[in-house]
């Protein structure tokens, strides 16, 4: 590629915890000129840019007035013609949710190149954060990262389906459940026992992260009644019994 060939970086900030970001990452925001920000992106992430790029925030949180998508894609598209050297930071990893694979789509349709740059997906850090394997020989064979936002009903995930091949011994991680979390709860005991272990991890890796675990017939009340918002991760599964075999959490490390 020719290096006047404008370019956006795609970079995954990873859940919060600055030291979970990749050195590729680390190397993109050292050198962005312009930086288009998510608001789950955490203030310790920013630190490693440049103190002259430009930073604009476009956060979106669920609920929230936030910037429209075109707006977004417009802008980045705008700054790397004109040479600037824009990464498009966004939580997690950019190709999990999120609309980086939308945005990816825009920029090329503009004939402007775009690099990817994976993040720590907040599902893996979340899990991760419990002491909790995401497969385990003896209790899960596979994982599904499902959305609890779909775009329209018709796009609505048929919770009753997924609980399914969770009783078949998958572990099921939800984004953006919070807001529909009865219905899913509702949907999922359709397919999956009462006592189906469950866990809800809000600010995975940070110092704030709050998490509690319960049956899934009791997930609603537990997390209307612990006051866990989003951002938040759901999980499902037996996966979560081998924290009951361990003799104590895996020691973490999270974000000072
Ligand atoms: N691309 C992101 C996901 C974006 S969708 C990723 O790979 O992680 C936004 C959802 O991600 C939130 O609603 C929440 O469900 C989840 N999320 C992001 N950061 C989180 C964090 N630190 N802790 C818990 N959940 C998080």
């Amino acid at each position: 590629m020719s290096r006047t060939t404008p370019t956006v970086h795609l970079v995954g900030a990873g859940p919060g915890d600055p030291e979970l970001l990749t050195l590729k990452a680390v190397r993109a925001i050292r050198a962005a000129t312009v930086l288009l920000v998510d608001d789950l992106v955490s203030d310790g992430v920013l630190r490693y840019a440049r103190k002259s790029a430009r930073i604009v925030h476009v956060g979106k949180r669920g609920g929230c007035a936030s910037t429209p998508q075109a707006f977004i894609e417009k802008l980045m598209a705008a700054e790397a013609l004109k040479g600037e050297r824009v990464v498009r930071l966004k939580g997690g990893d950019p190709f999990v949710f999120g609309r980086g694979g939308e945005e990816a789509q825009h920029l090329r349709a503009q004939g402007i190149a775009v690099e990817v740059v994976n993040g720590i997906t907040a599902g893996l850090a979340a899990v991760t954060s419990l002491g909790v394997p995401l497969t385990h020989r003896e209790h899960a064979h596979g994982v599904m990262f499902v959305t609890g936002h779909a775009r329209g009903d018709a796009a609505a995930l048929h919770w009753p389906t997924l609980a399914a091949a969770a009783a078949q011994g998958l572990t099921l991680v939800i984004y953006m459940g919070i807001a529909t979390i009865e219905a899913l709860q509702g949907g999922l005991l359709q397919g999956l026992a009462p006592d189906t272990p469950v866990a809800v991890v809000q600010h995975a890796s940070l110092p704030q992260q709050r998490d509690v675990q319960c049956t899934l017939s009791e997930l609603a009340a537990t997390v209307q009644r612990e006051g866990i918002c989003s951002p938040a991760i759901i999980v499902v599964g037996d996966v979560l019994r081998a924290l009951q075999c361990l003799p104590a959490p895996i020691a973490m490390t999270r974000a000072a």
